[in-house]
């Protein structure tokens, strides 16, 4: 498999690495400590088309491929994962708009993506995490409308006042199970629809991560995406490509912290050496590296494939579950680096390391991704 970038490509990261390198990592810190993203690094995001990535060129998108966004969000993740996965999971939400949207649709959250607007995708519920088909909420149809009941948990992209949409899975014909699930969008705004509480959490705290109550939500009937029926496919097609996103978050935070304990065991001097010169932590360096290198491998040939049309779950499961494990096994490694420093919050280390925690969770545990990958290798 040839890995070499294109122009396009190669664009695209330098100019993810420039943004990032200048607007994010003096931030970084207080990013997390402050637990919010200001608003301006959205806007600078939308003027140079990071929000609308994967948005075609007749919606005013740069329309790029998913090589690109494995290149910006792991570029955007070495300095602020909490920014990168604002970017990955708003992508998705592009992906179910561009992939199965109406004309109207794709006018309206297509464009908004450009201007800057962010979206949400929400399936999981108190009840219904790895098991998603066990989802509750319902969307009734009333004459032109559908009106929407029940609530989701831990939906990034959304908080008091940030995030602009939301694609809902919903049961609307309950009887059906998954197949009776559907994809319907909701704006922000929309009377019915409130953002419950932010939730306070370990790591990409300056991620907006919130539950979301639906209490006789009315939205038209033409805010379903895709057939009626469809929303569990549609959820899980938005998965494949999204887990390529956070594999590309786990894969930038790796490099992020090996090159921070390379920094560290030339300047630190312990037996009167600088303890980069002790064999055993050059191979701790060695191994956070071949690992790496091994998951960018993966991750590119599963944004190829998804570029080429690919068959992507098993490709995609792989890339996430590999990456995210190598993400929490190398920045615990580079914390013991950096010694008590590490531990410290003067150092970045242990920000990546909460960070990296979240990867092997979200968009589907390390457990499920096994399950998808052992179902497709039985085939
Ligand atoms: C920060 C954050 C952001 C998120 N963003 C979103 C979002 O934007 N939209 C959205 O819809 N959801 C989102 N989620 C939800 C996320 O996808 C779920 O948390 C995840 O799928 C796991 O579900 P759960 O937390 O209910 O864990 P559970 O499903 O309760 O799992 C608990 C443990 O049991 C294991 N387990 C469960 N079933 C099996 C099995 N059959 N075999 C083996 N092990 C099993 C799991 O792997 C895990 O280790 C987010 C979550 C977090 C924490």
């Amino acid at each position: 498999m040839n890995f070499q970038l294109n122009d396009t490509q190669k664009m695209m990261r330098d100019l993810a690495r420039d943004f990032a390198t200048k607007e994010l990592a003096p931030i970084a810190a207080e990013i997390d400590q402050e637990e919010r993203i200001p608003k301006e690094i959205i806007e600078k995001m939308a003027e140079i088309g990071f929000t609308a990535l994967n948005v075609p060129e007749e919606y005013g998108g740069p329309g790029l491929d998913t090589v690109c966004k494995v290149l910006v969000v792991s570029e955007l993740a070495r300095q602020c994962a909490s920014t990168a996965e604002v970017i990955a999971v708003h992508t998705l939400v592009n992906d179910i708009f561009l992939k199965h949207g109406t004309e109207a649709q794709k006018q309206k959250y297509l464009t908004a993506a450009v201007e800057g607007k962010i979206g949400a995708f929400a399936l999981t519920e108190a009840g219904a995490g790895s098991d998603a088909a066990a989802a509750k909420t319902k969307a009734v149809v009333d004459g032109d409308d559908y009106v929407i009941n029940g609530s989701k948990c831990f939906i990034s992209n959304m908080g008091p006042t940030e995030g602009d949409y939301v694609v809902v899975i919903a049961l609307t014909e309950p009887e059906k199970g998954v197949k009776g699930m559907s994809a319907i969008v909701v704006d922000r705004g929309t009377p019915g629809f409130t953002v419950g509480k932010r939730e306070e959490k370990m790591g990409i705290r300056g991620a907006d991560i919130s539950e979301l109550i639906f209490e006789d939500c009315r939205v038209p009937r033409s805010n379903l995406v895709g057939k009626e029926g469809e929303g569990f496919k549609i959820a899980m097609m938005a998965l494949d490509g999204g887990r390529i996103g956070m594999a590309a978050q786990a894969l930038g935070i790796c490099e992020a912290a090996i090159a921070a304990s390379v920094k560290y065991m030339g300047e630190r001097v312990q037996f009167g050496k600088p303890i980069g010169k002790n064999q055993g932590l050059q191979w701790y360096l060695a191994d956070m590296a071949t690992r790496t290198e091994a998951a960018k491998a993966l991750i590119l040939e599963a944004a190829v494939a998804a570029d080429n049309g690919q068959p992507l779950s098993k490709l995609a499961a792989m890339c996430k579950y590999y990456a995210s494990e190598n993400a929490v096994w190398v920045t615990n490694k580079a914390l013991q680096i950096h010694g008590g420093y590490g531990y410290m919050r003067d150092y970045p280390i242990e920000r990546m390391y909460r960070d990296a925690r979240i990867v092997p969770i979200y968009e589907g545990t390390s457990e499920v991704q096994k399950m998808v990958i052992a179902r497709e290798v039985m085939k």
